[in-house]
């Protein structure tokens, strides 16, 4: 049997389109044992699938691919579809939408909207060949035919989750350009001179964390091996090893604290977490003495409390990271059908395609919104 349409991978992009494109034979191929793991764990189990405001401001790659994208279908119209299908939902921070209950919500909604399609669960892709239609063969020594192949396979994040580069392999064979991956919305690791933040694990302050052109005003979390936490995770899709700097006091300023005459302890005087405090006068060799028996130059160590800078020794990399960053190069997509603009009936859908967004559910709008503008353009197409 030929298809009219396989994907590769069973993720969130996939889902979206396949449940538009009724009229289709369809085949759905993961090497998952279940649909879209990463929609399941997503948001801590409840699945931030979009945000307040989307606006191609918080991704990186082609501007012009996203504004067009989310021009055709965004969040409301997103919103609009989960309606339809009863999804129970909140709005977190005034901003961030999740499922009210659970992500499998979200994943019963697809299920009963897939039920056209052929599910090819359990099955990695190896290779696609190509010779009159399209041939993915997989590690079952199953051979899949169709006439159009989406390539809907994800980032290289979270391999335990299924992950791989498959798609990247699939679309240099076909002549596309890959822009350089790396993980992101992920945990900075530390160099030596900030090692006293390890002795914080557990803790979290609001911060504002600078990061090459963007400031996040967000919670940073102190963990085991590093930093995370919001902030972190954002400022990670824009650092590129360079130095960051973290206002721990974002609030307040620092040297006007200090001008005041005062008895107090600094650990009494900041505020701050009390162990926060601790570890950081001890990284500047600091006692924790009345603010009038404080000198000029260490007070000066003080004020650094409103612009930490440091270079992150590296991230947690792609066993931890959200996202990938990079991908397939859009240049060679059309923009308006996702469709190869070197191989006829080939599409890329989702996060394997150089578009990355920051936290928030910006992630999941974009494969929702690629797949459903691909979907439409191939309903037009038939
Ligand atoms: C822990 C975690 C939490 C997240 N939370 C959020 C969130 O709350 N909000 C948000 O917007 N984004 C979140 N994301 C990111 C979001 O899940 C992804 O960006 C999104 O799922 C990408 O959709 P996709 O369809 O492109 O790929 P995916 O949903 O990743 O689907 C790709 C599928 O391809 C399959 N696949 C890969 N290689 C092969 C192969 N060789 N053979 C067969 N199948 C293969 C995979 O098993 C997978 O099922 C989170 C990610 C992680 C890891």
């Amino acid at each position: 049997m030929i298809f009219d349409i396989v994907f590769i991978g069973a993720g969130a992009s996939s889902l979206m389109a396949a449940s538009l494109l009724k009229n289709h034979s369809i085949a759905l191929v993961d090497s998952s044992s279940k649909i879209a793991p990463k929609i399941k764990i997503s948001g801590g189990g409840r699945c931030n699938f979009t945000n307040k405001i989307i606006s191609s401001d918080n991704f990186l790659g082609d501007k012009e691919l996203l504004d067009k994208t989310f021009k055709s279908y965004d969040n409301s119209d997103l919103l609009k579809f989960f309606k339809k299908y009863n999804l129970e939902y909140n709005l977190k921070d005034n901003q961030k939408y999740f499922c009210k209950n659970s992500s499998s919500d979200i994943l019963d909604i697809f299920s009963k909207q897939i039920r056209h399609c052929s599910l090819f669960l359990n099955h990695t892709v190896m290779d696609v060949e190509f010779d009159r239609c399209f041939i993915v063969e997989t590690d079952k020594k199953t051979t899949i035919k169709a006439k159009k192949l989406v390539v809907a396979s994800g980032g290289l994040s979270y391999a335990s989750l299924g992950a791989s580069d498959i798609g990247y392999k699939i679309a240099k064979k076909f002549g596309h350009t890959i822009k350089t991956t790396s993980p992101a919305l992920v945990g900075f690791t530390l160099q030596k001179e900030q090692f006293w933040m390890k002795n914080l694990s557990g803790i979290s302050c609001r911060v504002a964390l600078h990061v090459e052109d963007e400031i996040f005003i967000d919670d940073l979390l102190f963990a085991h091996k590093g930093i995370s936490g919001p902030a972190v995770l954002n400022a990670s899709l824009y650092w590129r090893r360079g130095v960051v700097s973290i206002d721990f006091l974002p609030k307040v300023n620092v040297v006007k604290l200090l001008e005041k005459k005062s008895k107090k302890q600094i650990s009494s005087l900041l505020p701050l977490p009390k162990r926060f405090v601790k570890e950081y006068l001890k990284s500047i060799n600091l006692d924790d003495v009345a603010i009038d028996r404080l000198s000029k130059s260490q007070k000066e160590k003080l004020y650094e409390l409103n612009h930490y800078i440091f270079a992150p020794a590296g991230n947690f990399g792609y066993t931890k990271a959200e996202v990938t960053k990079g991908g397939i190069d859009t240049n060679d997509i059309n923009h308006l059908s996702f469709e190869s603009s070197l191989q006829k009936n080939l599409y890329f859908i989702g996060e394997v395609l150089d578009v990355t967004g920051e936290l928030g559910g910006y992630n999941l709008q974009w494969a929702f919104s690629s797949a459903v503008v691909m979907s439409k353009n191939m309903e037009c197409d038939k």
